[in-house]
């Protein structure tokens, strides 16, 4: 038999999670896009209480401090954190990187286990100016001298890179090798002298947190801050991306669509043009119709994919379609939710132009649309539509 049923348990969880979201971070949105930053000793409290309740790091095994959830279950607590901004999802719910399960010995303790329990922030610096979508073609270098490797090169757009306490820096190891065993993640701790923010890159969307150029000139480090095995660290990025695809772009947005599609289901029962309630015009109920049949598509998409994972599998081309899919979807949603809201979807008195702006960035990081096309594109000529 198929059991598409939510166990109570995971209910349970997610439940004090949509509380959570409900009451202690949503409240903060409106001072967070103001002042483009999250109020510290606000952050501090809400982020305390959300470690209290076990809400921090979820997606990492309970083993090194986490929430120890399977994937399926983390894609329904990632739904439920959608209904916030991605700057608030960050700080309260932390953003831990599973790249960081390969820390071996020591690095455990200083890079790992901090990042865990909230200590330490983490940023992961692949994109390069000449290197977007082709990421096996960057030019940061590390060669080895001695017990140390030497980092030379620039990456821009890296998330919290201005605030990290460390940075994951994918570099060239081997020139020939490059994709296959040539490419290599290292651990730099803020303040390694060589390492400097250059500047910031304010975006579009995402008030709250920032974006970075990094720079590294001659910038040395010991041996031992190599993230898994030299020349492994494209496998190692490729490896988790479908977990984090699946569950930050996919299932976060399927929470975002949702706030969208309550909110224009309640603005459709209470307010009247006309004589009448918008609900009532069948241009405004197509508007909520097609949201609702695309959430519930991506969603079913969503957790199919997650239970592959749990089974050991690795659905790749699902999780490509997914990433499509569900960036499109929610930017459809975000555009109608505001249509629905007429002029006041359009002002700033409501979340909805700041969601059109954050959604927006979904299409193109982590792959952008076009580039997970191809790849779908490519595998369903070569081995059909993968059921
Ligand atoms: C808000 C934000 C946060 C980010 N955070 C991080 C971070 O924390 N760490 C990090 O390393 N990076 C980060 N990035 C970078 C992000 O991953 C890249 O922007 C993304 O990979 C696209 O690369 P690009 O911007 O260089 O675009 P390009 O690769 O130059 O693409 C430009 C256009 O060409 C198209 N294109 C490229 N190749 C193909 C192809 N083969 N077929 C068809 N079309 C193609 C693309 O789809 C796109 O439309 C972030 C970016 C943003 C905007």
């Amino acid at each position: 038999m198929i059991d598409f049923a939510i166990p109570e348990d995971i209910r349970a969880v997610t439940d004090t999670v949509r509380r959570f979201v409900e009451t202690e971070v949503q409240p903060l949105e409106a001072e967070v896009e103001a002042q483009a930053a999250i109020p510290a000793e606000k952050l501090k409290a809400v982020k305390a209480k959300a470690q209290a309740l076990g809400l921090y790091a979820m997606n990492m095994p309970a083993e090194v401090g986490g929430g120890g959830l399977s994937t399926v279950e983390m894609c329904l607590v990632e739904e439920e954190f959608g209904k916030t901004s991605d700057a608030l999802i960050r700080r309260v719910f932390g953003q831990v990187y599973p790249m960081l399960l390969a820390c071996t010995g020591d690095q455990r303790a200083r890079y790992l286990l901090p990042t865990v329990s909230g200590e330490k922030i983490c940023a992961m610096a692949i994109t390069e100016p000449g290197a977007g979508s082709d990421a096996a073609a960057i030019s940061t270098t590390a060669r080895r001298d001695g017990e140390l490797w030497v980092i030379d090169g620039t990456k821009h757009f890296i998330s919290d890179g201005d605030i990290a306490d460390y940075v994951i820096v994918m570099a060239v190891t081997d020139k020939e090798k490059r994709a296959r065993g040539g490419i290599t993640l290292l651990l730099v701790d803020k303040g390694t002298p060589g390492f400097s923010v250059a500047r910031h890159q304010p975006m579009m969307g995402h008030r709250g947190y920032g974006h970075a150029e990094l720079v590294f000139e001659n910038c040395r480090i010991p041996a031992a801050n190599v993230l898994g095995e030299v020349g492994e660290g494209f496998r190692l990025i490729m490896r988790s991306v479908s977990a984090i695809r699946l569950c930050h772009i996919g299932a976060r947005a399927v929470g975002m669509a949702r706030r969208v599609l309550a909110m224009m289901a309640e603005h459709a029962q209470s307010r009247r043009q006309f004589g009448q309630a918008i609900g009532e015009f069948q241009m405004v109920q197509q508007m909520i119709a097609d949201s609702a049949i695309e959430i519930f598509a991506t969603r079913s998409m969503v957790l199919n994919a997650a239970w592959e994972i749990d089974q050991g599998l690795e659905p790749r081309d699902k999780v490509s379609m997914i990433k499509v899919y569900a960036s499109e979807m929610l930017g459809r949603v975000a555009d109608r939710g505001i249509q629905v809201f007429g002029g006041s979807g359009f002002s700033k008195d409501l979340p909805l132009e700041r969601i059109y702006r954050d959604a927006r960035v979904t299409r193109i990081y982590d792959g952008t649309s076009e580039v997970h096309r191809m790849l779908i594109a490519k595998s369903v000529i070569k081995n059909g539509l993968p059921l």
